[in-house]
């Protein structure tokens, strides 16, 4: 039997579009570009043109692509153990725990896969505590999540989610949470005083909604109201987490870490699904055995890549060089705005997750033709939400090439 059933192997971008197109489900909408080869912060597509890349899978690739070290340890590892469930022990779990509990500074671990398995697992944990510790009666925790928030995908997660494209068409949604605008210290101070909540559920700076970085006394002030109102604050680190805001996570710019820290993407630098819970004993051991698990969760083959992409990380300073070009960055599309006010309303960010506010509508296709003329000019970004175009380039870039990425962004927005 033949493994490929296709008659010709597509060779253009465009058949491999195609393929994709009649094959594949359309829950997507990629720009049209097909990638086969990564290294650093460059990619190639199969045509052979190169681009930078200013998306990072999501800032899953914060260590650059393909890098070296990280490869290699999933070489070494994929050639002895992959794979045991959790129905052994393997020789790495525990090692992993140890590094990834004593590298955020917390009691313990939880391994999943995706990030939207761990912030699944960070609710179903949440309410345990509440149940089993908090007491509050069984089935009547109370989860509080922002407007505009984004965890994932999942029917638990958009059940607390704002965003209609992922809502809609997929009730009858979960109860027991509840949505308050973000950003308003106001709204979370009046939603704590119910009894029944157990639990605050935020990213730092809201990265799939535009890169909304909220006001500077919203996190620390958030949190300390809910240590006041016994709630725990479970902290959704997936895109902002691994030194991409310039700390190892956006929370240590204010000084305090969540009860419940979720972590993926750039814990393996992309390069394999491994995801993390971390808590202190008092919420993590609320769990026995059967409550929770994962077949992939905890295997040998992500604990050898998680580790290795961590000590990257450290070892190459990524949260300095993410805040050294945050600011190089900022400062030339600040004055790019200033240039171009007709074009562009704003630029926020931290660190090395920034976005440019086109100004027009959210239906229109200003900011997709800016991101198709950067593609030309060889750079990948993307645009969120209709007029938000997110950049966040691998953390590995230097400042000679950030200066090459700022003046192909300055070029197509000066003649757009
Ligand atoms: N949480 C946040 C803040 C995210 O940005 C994402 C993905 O973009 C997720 C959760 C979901 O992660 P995954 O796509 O790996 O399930």
């Amino acid at each position: 039997m033949e493994i490929f059933a296709t008659t010709t192997a597509p060779v253009s971008s465009a058949e491999f579009i195609a393929l994709e197109d009649r094959y594949n489900a359309h829950n997507y909408h990629p720009l049209p570009v097909v990638l086969e080869r990564g290294e650093g912060v460059f990619l190639w597509d199969v045509e052979g043109k190169r681009y930078y890349d200013f998306l990072s899978a999501y800032s899953a690739v914060n260590q650059g692509h393909c890098h070296p070290r990280i490869i290699q340890a999933l070489v070494d590892q994929a050639q002895k153990l992959t794979l045991t469930s959790r129905a052994f022990h393997n020789n790495l779990l525990g090692q992993y725990a140890e590094f990834i509990a004593h590298y955020f500074g917390y009691d313990r671990i939880l391994p999943m896969n995706t990030g939207v398995e761990a912030v699944e697992t960070a609710l179903k944990l949440c309410r345990k505590w509440a149940y089993t510790v908090k007491g509050i009666p069984e089935g009547a925790a109370k989860i509080i999540f922002v407007e505009g928030n984004f965890h994932g995908r999942t029917l638990g997660v958009i059940s607390g989610s704002t965003d209609h494209s992922s809502r809609r068409g997929f009730g009858p949604y979960m109860p027991g949470f509840e949505v308050i605008p973000y950003n308003d210290l106001a709204a979370l101070e009046e939603a704590l005083q119910d009894p029944d909540v157990a639990g605050f559920m935020v990213e730092p700076i809201q990265g799939e909604a535009g890169v909304f970085v909220p006001a500077d006394d919203y996190l620390p002030r958030a949190y300390q109201l809910c240590q006041q109102h016994n709630v725990l604050f479970l902290g959704d680190e997936v895109q902002t987490g691994v030194a991409r805001t310039g700390k190892l996570l956006c929370c240590d710019h204010y000084g305090f870490r969540p009860d419940i820290l979720i972590l993926g993407k750039a814990i393996s630098g992309g390069v394999l699904p491994v995801s993390v819970v971390l808590a202190s004993d008092e919420i993590m051991l609320t769990l026995h055995p059967g409550e929770h698990g994962s077949t992939f969760g905890g295997n040998p083959l992500a604990c050898a890549v998680a580790m290795e992409a961590l000590k990257v990380v450290e070892d190459e300073n990524l949260a300095e060089n993410a805040t050294k070009l945050g600011e190089i960055f900022r400062a030339r599309m600040n004055a790019l705005q200033q240039k171009r006010p007709d074009l562009i309303t704003l630029v926020r960010g931290k660190g090395l997750l920034n976005a440019v506010v086109i100004n027009d509508t959210e239906q229109s296709s200003t900011a997709w033709d800016i991101c198709m003329e950067m593609a030309a000019n060889g750079l990948l970004a993307k645009p969120t939400h209709g007029n938000i175009i997110r950049f966040a380039p691998p953390l590995v870039m230097t400042e000679a090439q950030m200066d090459e990425c700022c003046r192909i962004i300055e070029g197509v927005i000066l003649e757009f």
